[in-house]
């Protein structure tokens, strides 16, 4: 075991590879320093006159730190980032030196040979360009690794013809967007001072920890990322004995590594526990503006994975690794914070009173409600289909939770038209003397909700481990954008904005009050309630992937610039293609470790069976009828094995025949994961037979419990 010997401030490591404000204020000339402030105040183009001494001191700051390369990073539809690296010299000279360049046009924009990236159609592949634009909202850093110290630019990622191609595009539109209508909003309220207001994200990561010798003894998660054939271990996550437990030594050893490695980088690691299953863990950093959030849950991911090696171990982040055991995902939490500190999500003591909150909250919920197909689609990739509805996770019915406290204010404005008063928090007493007595929130909290209210914020439950959480932001931008802007169409022109206001609120709540739910969402009471309401329950990715390009969808993320009807017809194809691929890799990687790996081995377990059948008959005249049921048991099995084995081969094939697109996506849902679940239940059974010594590969009981 490794031993903690080195002792650090937190302070004087934090940031310390980012080309931060600091670091720019410090080394830019104070010309350039304040021309670049003002451009990312007002967000306008940067000359290339400034963009050149900002290179140039970039470089010479990322060679301090060892650099020999630099990477536009950007974030393409595959879910992880993309870099190409180039390093900093030019050609030799006549003395046969080099030097170390950047330009600005270097720095600013970049054409990687992007055309195997996913572009839905948007660009075919003979018009293959693609470009890369600095993102100068997000601090460029310099990574540190085996590959040595490489300058990384945030960049979005854009086809010739300015179409977005990637998950940062888009966000940084729908930033825009509800900054816009929200200055309208705050203004309506008096508010003339603030000058931006910025989505709030905090991401909480929930990841897995596997050993990785064991780890690489399972192809099914080499390949796949979740195990494809597994038996439960005897004991699961009955006891809740992890949830918060002590984090052993190893785990220990290997969070401090991440957590050094996050605050060199500027991420703000702030919370890590012990998750609910066995050998699951979250990390949670301190929530910051939407895009550094998208950009720095990028960086928790990759790191969470590279230190994980190190350590010996592997960093499991699909959405579900083990069948029966609990899966992964992320919680996004969500504001909108101006540029003067303002939480427009916070309700104050008394949010009866609180009226631009209320009418805030309001514009949610009829966002969420109009929109819950949208958020759904946001929060579906392939592994999440595992999890949503599985009791687990929340359903996968989007509902809004309140608390009692809020939910009292918005039921007083729909019965009677007014809200008089707030329920209050009340002191908590513990009944023991020597521990304080301190006030309770107003309001409990709720596990099972998809889009919880917490005290002023909002936390959308329903994200995947996995994937980037650029999707989930942009919809909840971009739909709070649209109530928020028809909001202000109605106050701005009303003659009388209190009572305009009153109505609207009363409007909002009365009209939107099937989307709120404040009870256990996990329940199956829950699901035929919302059957009545009208909600809808979309438990497969295939059947989400259609909001995203519906009339009202285009509409919505036309109007605010977000997305084109083109781009979203794009992503709608790239959605339907990587589920297919998916599931057609996951078949084929059952086929392989069933033909390869499993009959083999129960093929020398029946042998073993055999041999002892005769060896106990030659010798004496003992029962050998156990030895004999184990045979034909097993060879049932095995045979039921093949079967499957067989058909899952010829259904695979069958699927990739088919076009790419809905049918295709559809198929590989209906048939091929069924004929997967055929051949992995004998398997299974198998496992629980056959000698362990003879078994090719580590349990579930090896890979969670002994880490
Ligand atoms: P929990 O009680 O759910 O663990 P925490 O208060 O610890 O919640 O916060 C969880 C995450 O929410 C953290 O990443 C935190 O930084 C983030 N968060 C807190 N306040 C806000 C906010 N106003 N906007 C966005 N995220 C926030
Ligand atoms: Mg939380």
């Amino acid at each position: 075991m490794e031993k903690c010997t080195e002792y650090y401030n937190v302070a004087d490591i934090f940031g310390e590879n980012v080309f931060n404000d600091s670091v720019m204020r410090e080394r830019l000339p104070k010309k350039i320093y304040q021309k670049l402030k003002q451009t990312l105040r007002e967000g306008k183009e940067l000359d290339l006159n400034t963009a050149d001494v900002i290179a140039h001191e970039m470089k010479e700051w990322a060679i301090e730190k060892g650099a020999t390369h630099y990477t536009h990073w950007f974030q393409p539809m595959t879910g992880v980032t993309a870099e190409k690296h180039d390093s900093f010299i030019t050609a030799p000279m006549e003395n046969g030196k080099v030097l170390m360049s950047f330009s600005g046009k270097e720095l600013i924009k970049g054409e990687p040979d992007a055309s195997s990236f996913p572009s839905g159609g948007l660009r075919a592949t003979f018009e293959a360009r693609g470009y890369t634009a600095w993102d100068c909202t997000s601090p460029a850093f310099v990574r540190q690794d085996a590959a040595g110290a490489t300058l990384c630019i945030p960049t979005a990622f854009c086809s010739y013809t300015g179409e977005a191609l990637d998950q940062k595009t888009p966000l940084l539109r729908s930033m825009e967007a509800v900054n816009d209508q929200a200055l309208r909003l705050i203004k309506l309220f008096g508010n003339h001072t603030s000058k931006k207001v910025m989505t709030s994200v905090g991401p909480e990561q929930e990841y897995f920890i596997v050993d990785r010798e064991k780890y690489l003894k399972r192809k099914d998660l080499i390949f796949t990322g979740r195990t494809l054939f597994g038996a439960m271990p005897p004991k699961g996550q009955e006891m809740d004995d992890h949830y918060f437990g002590s984090i052993r030594e190893r785990i220990a050893a290997y969070m401090r590594d991440v957590n050094k490695e996050l605050w060199k980088l500027g991420v703000s690691a702030k919370t890590q526990h012990n998750e609910v299953a066995p050998a699951q863990h979250e990390l949670a950093p301190i929530y910051a503006s939407a895009n550094v959030a998208v950009d720095h849950n990028q960086l928790v991911m990759e790191t969470l994975k590279k230190v994980a090696g190190r350590h010996g171990l592997q960093c499991l982040m699909h959405e579900k690794p083990f069948a029966g055991v609990n899966g992964s995902g992320k919680h996004n939490n969500w504001s909108m914070i101006t540029d003067d500190g303002i939480n427009l999500l916070e309700p104050g003591v008394t949010p009866h009173e609180n009226f631009q909150f209320l009418l805030v909250l309001t514009c949610i919920l009829k966002a969420v409600d109009v929109h819950a197909d949208l958020l759904r689609e946001s929060a579906a990739d392939v592994g999440n289909d595992h999890r949503l509805g599985a009791n687990e996770a929340p359903p996968a019915i989007i509902s809004v939770f309140l608390g009692e406290q809020l939910q009292d204010v918005l039921s007083q404005l729909i019965s009677t038209g007014e809200a008089t008063h707030s329920i209050m928090g009340s002191m908590l007493e513990t009944g023991v003397k020597t521990l304080p007595d301190f006030m309770k929130d107003a309001t409990d909290r709720n596990r099972t909700s998809p889009f919880a209210f917490t005290g002023n914020k909002f936390e959308f439950r329903m994200l995947g481990s996995q994937d980037s959480i650029a999707q989930p932001n942009v919809v909840l931008n971009t739909i709070v954008a649209e109530a928020f802007s028809e909001a202000c169409d109605i106050l701005e022109n009303s003659d009388d904005f209190e009572m305009a206001l009153h109505d609207l609120i009363k409007k909002n709540a009365t009209e939107h009050q099937r989307i709120v739910f404040n009870g256990n969402g996990y329940s199956e009471e829950w699901v035929k309630e919302a059957e009545k309401r009208g909600l809808s329950n979309i438990t497969s990715m295939v059947d989400a992937i259609p909001a995203l390009n519906t009339e009202k969808s285009v509409q919505l993320f036309e109007k605010f610039g977000v997305f084109t009807k083109a781009e979203l017809d794009s992503r709608v194809e790239i959605e339907y293609e990587t589920y297919a691929k998916e599931i057609n890799i996951e078949a084929r990687a059952m086929i392989d470790i069933a033909g390869k790996q499993i009959i083999p081995a129960v093929i020398k377990y029946t042998k073993a069976l055999a041999d002892s059948i005769n060896a106990v008959k030659s010798a004496c005249d003992a029962d050998v009828s156990v030895q004999t049921e184990l045979l034909k048991e097993v060879s049932a099995l095995l045979s039921q094995t093949r079967t499957a084995l067989l058909r899952l081969e010829e259904v695979a094939e069958q699927g990739t025949l088919i076009e790419a697109g809905r049918k295709q996506a559809v198929f590989y849902r209906d048939v091929v994961m069924k004929v997967m679940t055929e051949l992995r239940t004998p398997v299974d059974k198998l496992e629980m037979i056959v000698d362990k010594e003879m078994w090719p590969m580590p349990s579930y009981g090896d890979l969670i419990f002994e880490v």
